[in-house]
């Protein structure tokens, strides 16, 4: 299997650029789930104590014997700095590991106005070698400076939903001047995407699939993408993606798609 290209986080670490989402998996299939994917070559799962699953995943991540990347997320509720050390201590005892790569605020929930403080604790636990490396997600340019301001800590990543019907171009851009690495959620916009004419234009002219095409291009933009599948052939299919690459008609083309309208998931500033 080809080596799998990584990306680079501000605090000196690396980020295997593919990596399996695992929304909606529900727990007591994770283990066999997970473990299929890592067999098959991944070395990077995205969790959450919100998707329920930590349990499994930690568990299918115990049985590989290969060095897996793991990432998870401190759920809405548990902002705030005390508890969110609280949460932390659960996903980890949950995930069963003796470390955690990345720990994100899942969403920033400005209504609650809490982030700072919860991005304050993650600073802490990353500063006790609890965690590797800390970030967030959702997070738009405004809360990315106030809690960058506060703090003068640039979390290494922020996840935001990105795929080609919603670019999010502005906060790449911000985010590439901060040194910010971007991870695409729902990458495949939930498999809406894969039926788009021009995704399958190109998907014929390179004789891959459109998931194939997606994916290829989240890596030929510098981002880390996520994508979900519980079926192991299609695993398989979205780690196939490399040996070819896009060119600019391709990535033109892609570019067309984007559209003000194509968030699919809930707007971060309303949640
Ligand atoms: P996705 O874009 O990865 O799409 C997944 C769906 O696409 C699958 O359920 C399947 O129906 C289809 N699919 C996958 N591979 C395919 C293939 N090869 N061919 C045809 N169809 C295929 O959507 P997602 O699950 O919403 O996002 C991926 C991951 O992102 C999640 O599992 C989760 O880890 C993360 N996520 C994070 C947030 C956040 O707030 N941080 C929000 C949503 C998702």
């Amino acid at each position: 299997m080809t080596d799998q290209p990584r990306l680079t986080l501000n605090d000196g670490r690396a980020i295997p650029q593919i990596g399996l989402g695992v929304y909606k998996l529900p727990a007591d299939e994770a283990v066999t789930v997970v473990g299929a994917a890592l067999d098959l070559g991944y070395r990077h799962v995205d969790t959450a104590a919100f998707y329920g699953n930590e349990q499994g995943v930690g568990e299918a991540v115990r049985q590989s014997p290969q060095t897996i990347f793991v990432t998870t997320k401190l759920w809405n509720e548990d902002q705030g700095f005390d508890r969110a050390l609280r949460a932390f201590d659960a996903s980890f005892a949950a995930l069963g590991l003796d470390w955690l790569d990345l720990y994100l605020i899942h969403w920033p929930v400005p209504a609650q106005d809490l982030y700072v403080e919860t991005w304050k604790a993650l600073i802490r636990l990353r500063d006790e070698g609890r965690v590797k490396s800390i970030g967030v997600s959702n997070f738009s340019q405004g809360h990315l400076e106030r809690i960058i301001q506060e703090t003068g800590v640039v979390p290494a990543v922020n996840q935001i939903e990105l795929h080609p019907r919603f670019q999010q171009t502005d906060l790449r851009r911000f985010h590439q001047a901060q040194g910010i690495v971007t991870t695409s959620w729902s990458p495949l916009g939930q498999g809406a995407i894969l039926d788009d004419p021009a995704i399958a234009r190109i998907a014929d002219k390179h004789g891959k699939t459109p998931a194939q095409i997606v994916i290829r291009w989240h890596l030929d933009s510098g981002l880390s993408v996520i994508p979900k599948s519980a079926n192991p052939h299609r695993q398989a299919e979205n780690l196939d993606v490399f040996g070819f690459a896009l060119d600019q008609d391709d990535m033109a083309a892609i570019a067309g798609l984007d559209s003000p309208d194509g968030r699919i998931g809930p707007d971060p500033e309303l949640l």
